[in-house]
């Protein structure tokens, strides 16, 4: 009997404990993609991801037709599509990752009612909710979580425990009934700037990461915050679609390791904290799904957000007059991609210099980054406007001219995405507004004219939204008198 393989965010043959389970099950195995109208109506607006999703499925199928396979692409609502196939094909079983995303809970939920789904772990290296507090609650502040987190994962035997051998991608795969139907994937052609969406590229960007001595991972403490410099992984979007499992990463992390003879590069801890942030935000989803629509810190259900319209359309296209946010903004229109310090930069711009609600944010994010994922984008967006479970305090308002200076202070990454300052000098590169009129005329560039005024004073900005963070406090504190 067939054994259904429903990827959904496990675009890889490599280590996909999904398929292998499937392969353990059965002698022919149905790998299959649906393409769910109600997700797809969603993302109506994310065009370049969703063509980043059809160009990795296509890369996908044309692996699987390499090893005597093909991927089975059916369009539906996905109870129906998967009934269908079982009535078809007689399969006995389906398997799938995980999904921590309320909606895919639900229909998960749903279909596990009725037909044969067994759902496996692989999302992350420990699955969610598995790691908790002695009395069971779930942990709301990172650091605590990842003591734990790394205490449960020593009971499992470690990092150095990871097998290797699953690494490799089964060799050949049955072949499919010709008479199965498959949509065919729809031609597209778009620009990812370099993120060639498959899984032989997720490999080999992981391959570069540890290649060298010193390989890039084991600096990433010192310089990963510096936005001029390629100096992280790159890795977040074939994370977010699988295209290489998280296991792997580990596992790379504990081979090289293992190279050295005790201390090893400071970078490896520093990128393995990175990665149990991702297990972290993946487990806040898991305990408390309530993130998705509402402030994680009741007080802050009060906010009253300014709707600004003009000020929101200005973030979104780099036009704020703040010459680090609007090219990181340009950066994200042009790559899908942001730096993660560019993502804290210009999260806190919105949501503490413009007081615009953070879920403009989140969603605007959730439409262009290739890497958009509800768990990651939710933590990153509540961390920053001060809501969140770990978040930054309410009154941590970053100043972007400071950031700019810091983090890009020759102003090269700036000058990059904004070719407008092209010729500003380094002295106003983040600050152009300064320069006299005089200057301005010598470099070509006229505020006002060529590059936009600051659309709002960070100074006033900022107290502004003190204000708004204690008036919601004080609301909320009072509604709940009231009630007691
Ligand atoms: P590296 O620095 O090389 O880190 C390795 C991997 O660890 C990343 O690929 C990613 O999977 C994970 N990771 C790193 N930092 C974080 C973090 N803070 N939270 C969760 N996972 C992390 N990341 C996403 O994958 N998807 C998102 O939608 C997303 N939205 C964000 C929104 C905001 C407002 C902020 C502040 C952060 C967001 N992040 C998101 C986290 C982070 O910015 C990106 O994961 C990182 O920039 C990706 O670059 P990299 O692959 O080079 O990461």
């Amino acid at each position: 009997m067939p054994a259904i393989w429903w990827a959904r965010r496990d675009l890889r043959l490599g280590d996909n404990p999904a398929l292998s389970a499937a392969l353990e099950a059965d002698q022919l195995v149905l790998p299959l993609f649906i393409i769910d109208p109600q997700l797809m109506n969603r993302y109506a607006t994310a065009e370049r991801r969703v063509a980043f999703l059809l160009r990795c499925l296509a890369n996908m199928d044309a692996e699987l037709c390499a090893r005597g396979s093909r991927l089975l692409v059916r369009r539906g609502e996905p109870f129906q599509v998967l009934q269908e196939l079982v009535r078809e094909t007689g399969a006995e079983h389906i398997y799938a990752e995980h999904d921590v995303w309320p909606y895919g809970r639900q229909r998960d939920a749903r279909i596990a009612q009725d037909l044969p789904l067994d759902l496996v772990d692989g999302v992350t290296l420990l699955p969610s909710g598995s790691v908790l507090k002695d009395d069971g609650q779930p942990y709301t502040v990172y650091t605590p979580y990842s003591r734990r987190w790394h205490e449960t994962l020593e009971t499992r035997g470690g990092l150095a425990s990871l097998p290797s051998r699953c690494f490799l991608s089964p060799e050949r795969l049955p072949p499919i009934p010709h008479d199965l139907d498959s949509e065919s994937l729809e031609q597209v052609f778009a620009d990812f700037d370099g993120f060639i969406p498959s899984e032989v590229e997720a490999n080999r960007r992981l391959e570069a990461w540890f290649e060298g001595n010193p390989a890039p991972v084991d600096n990433y403490d010192i310089e990963r915050n510096r936005l001029d410099l390629d100096r992280t992984s790159t890795l977040s979007p074939y994370l977010r679609w699988g295209m290489v499992s998280v296991r792997r990463c580990f596992a790379k992390v504990a081979e090289r390791c293992a190279q050295f003879a005790g201390v090893y590069p400071t970078g490896l801890d520093t990128w393995v904290a990175e990665l149990v942030w991702r297990e972290f935000f993946q487990d806040v989803l898991y305990h408390f799904p309530r993130v998705i629509t509402e402030p994680f810190k009741q007080e802050y259900g009060a906010i009253e957000w300014l709707h600004s319209p003009m000020e929101l359309d200005a973030w979104k296209h780099g036009m704020t007059g703040y010459p680090v946010v609007d090219a990181c903004m340009r950066q994200l229109l042009h790559t899908g991609w942001m730096h993660n310090r560019g993502r804290m930069i210009v999260a806190s711009f919105l949501t503490k210099d413009l007081l615009i609600d953070w879920h403009e944010g989140e969603a605007w994010f959730m439409t262009q980054l290739l890497d958009a994922d509800p768990a990651a984008n939710n933590g990153g967006w509540q961390w920053t406007a001060g809501t969140g479970t770990d978040a930054a305090p309410y009154f941590r308002i970053f100043n972007p001219i400071l950031q700019g200076k810091k983090f890009d202070p020759e102003g090269v990454f700036v000058r990059t995405w904004v070719p407008e300052l092209e010729n500003v000098s380094t002295r106003y590169i983040h600050e152009p507004w300064r320069m006299s009129g005089a200057e301005q005329e010598r470099v070509g560039c006229h505020i006002g004219k060529d590059y936009p005024v600051p659309i709002v004073d960070h100074k006033i900005a900022r107290q502004r939204t003190l204000d708004a963070y204690a008036a919601s406090r004080e609301h909320v504190q009072q509604q709940r008198e009231v009630e007691s």
